[in-house]
């Protein structure tokens, strides 16, 4: 399958958030043993160590003017993303420029996660074939053109009326138009900019995003609709790489022993991704529901994820007791190796993108706590199109989540949700062998990166 490497080169800017990186390196990858090469320009924080065994050959470029991860803390997600963009804008261009004349001109394409717009100011200035990368759902993209037309103020009063809230929006059943995924922002305003800017500063003449068009075929339609540009659902790129990650943090794999005596199908893992945090009591009535309904649970805290608690070192006694008699907790998991262990019988996410594809390729059914932008349009579409997963909305209290817990994994209902979770498997698994939906999108996509590698060189040549 690999092919003779060329001098064919490919720039990746990725945004170095965990779920972001992954999918990025993971194209990386693939397009690698397609015979590109590939060069990772990355900021300053959660960087790829340019030594990782997983990407021989890559090369690594720091952009010079970029922002440290503490900034995201101190501005919040929305703000981190203008000000970084406004930051590696010109610092990117001239990196871009010295790798142009180092290269001989041959950049075959700069591929850039859709928040990293700065990088259309160097497509634009030399010229350069360009590709967006998505890494969420093509429902989410769809809901970011809603967005982007919306006006604030109009829409927070809209908001207020039953009949618009409940409105569907068009083509995009069962969303209503209160599920767009602006809740857990703080200022729509800024947010709906935010959307303005990803939509309206595009200049890349394709996308590609990883889903599977047996996942998405109504909002990849209307995706095409919206773009008028080709569209490339080439998922789940974690099956095509064979790559699980990069981790940005390290894997705690003691967790697989003890999976490995547990009985098959009877553990809840449960992770809430790189980013999201959980309230004290929340998190303590998560604790209760889970120890109320008898089930092993295998649970990721991250460091700092726990609001108002410095960790479950501090939890009341009985909580740390009855944690350690049911369950394992660990800072941060194999999260494809546990989704794959025969004692694993339901998934507890905040459904990020990733994770959810990475439970479905391994038929785990799901309980959905979603915390904020987009998890909220995943999980709906998991509970009511899929139907593979339980929707937990409304404040969390124990009797709730042990009733979840209970029909996930002993009632047939949750039986019924990991067959058509194991129905989707056999799809997922399908559209990346020879023939499939995902596997013919990177082809089409390679030859499309040929072809505008071959016109942008007439063009510079002309
Ligand atoms: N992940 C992991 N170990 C953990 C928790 C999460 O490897 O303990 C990985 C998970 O496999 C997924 C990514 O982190 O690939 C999280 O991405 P997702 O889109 O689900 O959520 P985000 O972190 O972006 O909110």
């Amino acid at each position: 399958m690999e092919r003779m490497e060329s001098n064919r080169m490919i720039v990746l800017v990725p945004l170095t958030l965990q779920g972001h990186i992954s999918p990025m390196m993971q194209l990386g990858k693939v397009l690698k043993l397609k015979g590109f090469s590939i060069t990772v320009f990355q900021g300053q924080f959660n960087q790829v160590s340019p030594s990782s065994q997983h990407f021989p050959g890559f090369q690594f470029v720091t952009i010079p003017e970029s922002l440290p991860e503490s900034e995201i803390e101190t501005l919040g997600p929305i703000e981190f993303l203008f000000k970084l963009n406004k930051t590696s804008e010109a610092s990117f261009k001239d990196s871009i420029a010295q790798l142009l004349l180092q290269q001989g001109n041959d950049i075959a394409c700069i591929i850039y996660d859709e928040f990293m717009y700065f990088c259309g100011a160097a497509v634009e200035e030399f010229k350069l074939p360009s590709v967006i990368f998505s890494t969420t759902s093509a429902t989410h993209k769809v809901c970011y053109s809603v967005l982007s037309k919306l006006n604030a103020k109009k829409f927070l009063v809209d908001m207020e009326d039953p009949e618009l809230q409940n409105k569907v929006v068009e083509n995009l059943h069962p969303l209503r138009y209160k599920d767009l995924p602006t809740w857990g922002f703080e200022h729509l305003e800024r947010m709906l900019e935010l959307c303005r800017e990803v939509v309206n500063k595009r200049t890349a003449s394709a996308v590609i995003i990883n889903t599977v068009s047996c996942l998405e075929n109504l909002s990849l339609s209307r995706l095409q609709q919206d773009l008028g540009v080709p569209v490339y659902p080439s998922g789940p790129l974690h099956i095509t790489a064979s790559l699980a990650g990069p981790s940005l943090m390290e894997e705690d794999k003691s967790c697989i022993e003890w999976l490995n005596n547990q009985k098959p199908r009877s553990v809840i893992y449960i992770s809430l991704g790189s980013l999201a945090r959980m309230e004290t009591k929340e998190m303590l009535e998560m604790a209760w529901g889970l120890s109320n309904s008898n089930q092993p649970f295998l649970w990721v805290i991250r460091p700092g994820s726990i609001l108002g608690s410095d960790g479950i070192e501090s939890l009341p006694e009985e909580i740390s007791k009855m944690m350690s008699e049911r369950g394992y907790i660990v800072k941060w998991a194999p999260q494809i190796e546990v989704l794959g262990h025969p004692a694993v019988g339901g998934f507890w996410s905040h459904c990020g993108w990733n994770s959810i594809l990475e439970s479905i390729v391994e038929g785990v059914p799901m309980i959905c706590r979603p915390f904020s932008g987009e998890q909220k349009v995943n999980a709906i579409y998991i509970e009511s199109v899929w139907r593979i997963g339980i929707l937990l909305q409304g404040e969390v209290e124990r009797g709730g989540v042990e009733r979840a817990v209970k029909r996930l994994i002993m009632d047939d209902e949750g039986a019924g949700m990991r067959e058509k979770a194991i129905g989707l498997k056999e799809k997922l698994k399908a559209s990346v062998r020879s023939g499939g939906a995902s596997y013919n999108a990177l082809d089409e996509l390679v030859n499309y990166l040929e072809t505008e590698r071959k016109n942008a060189q007439l063009r510079s040549n002309s």
